[in-house]
């Protein structure tokens, strides 16, 4: 008899668990909330979907301690064989800098590709149905769900976390998983914005600049990125500032104080930086805002000189000494950070299920016998770049195997 495997939660790692495992001989049932199947993968990589990164490392993937997880998953399910899964699901990859898309860059060729293989595949879809509880039974699990009961040898839980809780990952998940004795890391927004107390760069709003953005978590820089940031009317958004957010977020869920710094002009080094602006003050008659025309945008560089002391439209007395109090302005904008975007704001979750509860190898409960977990509901989220699809991928794919056979 084929084993019973029943998956709860059709997203990104759901699907890919349960072609996997029926591709091992199981008989697979998938039950998802939502009218269809990876509703949520049709809003990543801005409709695009960045499916996965050219290389992942552990420093691209956050999780609270060691390497052992990650280096497990990733020998068993690489990116170069997520590239290939999906080449064989007729996915043919284009590499933007490292980032992945499908070539046609539709994110719905993704969810197409991956619906077709579960029809082909003979799986069970259960949709439109939400899973409310698992009861252990004598010799496997009993899925409650709006009036059915399905009995099932082994469960994979693939209900994602609490971002975007409109794409279906509300959290319910985390719920059931406690029920079943799973310890949890409170999950927090992480992908998202931060929100600036008293922000002082409010009417720059609109602007994008280059910049260095780290963030600090009482007294602590607890990690830094570089890349194009973008100042909106409540805060700091673009790239960096959410691959930071997670920090930001899980500080101030603990009550930490945070802040955020921003040195402008990352290209140059300290010494070219202050150069290029002392070159700019030595002309005579050019009155601060002048000399920062072509440096920093209109709008934010009248922002800039406020915020930094300085009269944009009066000749200084001293322009070496402006320009160096200038200098080390922008060298280090410490600003305070009071909030980030909510989790419909965010794009994954930080925190989730504890991983010293999950064998890396399986992707099997170390409490639970033959229950499976396997992407965002885990406690690990990656940085901006296709590496959090990469993670869901893989660890769908090690969950469907190890739980079908
Ligand atoms: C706007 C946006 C853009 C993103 N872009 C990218 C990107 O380009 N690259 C990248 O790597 N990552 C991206 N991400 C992150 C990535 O999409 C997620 O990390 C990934 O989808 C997680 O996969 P998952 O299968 O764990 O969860 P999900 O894809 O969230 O799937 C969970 C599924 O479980 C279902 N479910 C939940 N509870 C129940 C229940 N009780 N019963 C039945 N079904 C249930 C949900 O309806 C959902 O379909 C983006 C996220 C967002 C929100």
């Amino acid at each position: 008899m084929p084993k019973k495997v029943t998956i709860i939660g059709g997203g990104c790692a759901g699907c890919f668990a349960a072609i996997t495992a029926a591709e091992s001989g199981a008989k697979v049932t998938v039950i998802e909330k939502n009218p269809s199947l990876g509703k949520k993968i049709l809003s990543t990589g801005n409709g695009r979907c960045n499916y996965c990164h050219d290389k992942v490392s552990f420093a691209d993937l956050f999780r609270p301690e060691g390497d052992e997880f990650l280096s497990e998953v990733m020998s068993r399910f690489s990116p170069e064989n997520v590239l290939d899964r999906f080449r064989d699901l007729g996915i043919t990859p284009v590499n933007k800098d490292g980032y992945i898309y499908p070539y046609s860059e539709q994110a719905r060729a993704v969810s197409d590709v991956l619906k077709r293989a579960v029809a082909e595949c003979g799986i069970e879809v259960i949709s439109g149905t939400e899973a409310a509880d698992i009861v252990r039974t004598d010799s496997g699990f009993n899925v409650i769900c709006e009036g059915k009961e399905i009995l099932s040898d082994s469960i994979i839980i693939t209900t994602g976390g609490k971002a975007a809780p409109g794409t279906g990952s509300d959290g319910k998940g985390f719920d059931i998983c406690k029920s079943l004795g799973h310890n949890i890391n409170p999950p927090v927004p992480a992908l998202t914005y931060l929100v600036i107390k008293d922000h002082p760069y409010k009417k720059a709003a609109g602007t994008r600049l280059s910049a260095k953005v780290s963030v600090e978590v009482s007294g602590r820089i607890l990690s830094s990125d570089t890349g194009q940031i973008q100042i909106t009317k409540n805060g700091i958004s673009g790239i960096p500032a959410f691959n930071i957010s997670r920090f930001a977020s899980r500080g101030l869920y603990n009550k930490e104080q945070v802040r955020m710094h921003i040195r402008l002009v990352p290209d140059l080094s300290d010494e070219q930086l202050k150069e290029e602006i002392v070159r700019r003050f030595d002309r005579t008659g050019t009155t601060p805002y002048e000399a920062l025309i072509g440096l920093f945008p209109d709008t934010f560089a009248d922002s800039l000189l406020k915020n930094a002391g300085i009269d944009p439209d009066r000749i200084p007395d001293n322009g070496r000494k402006t320009a160096d109090r200038l200098y080390r302005y922008i060298s280090d904008i410490a600003l305070e950070v009071c909030g980030t975007g909510d989790f419909s704001d965010a794009q994954v979750t930080s925190g989730g299920i504890c991983l010293d509860e999950i064998y890396p190898s399986t992707m099997e409960s170390r409490i639970v016998p033959g229950l499976y977990l396997a992407g965002e509901i885990l406690d690990i989220d990656g940085k901006c770049g296709g590496y959090n699809l990469y993670f869901a991928w893989a660890s769908g794919y090690i969950a469907g195997k190890n739980s079908g056979t």
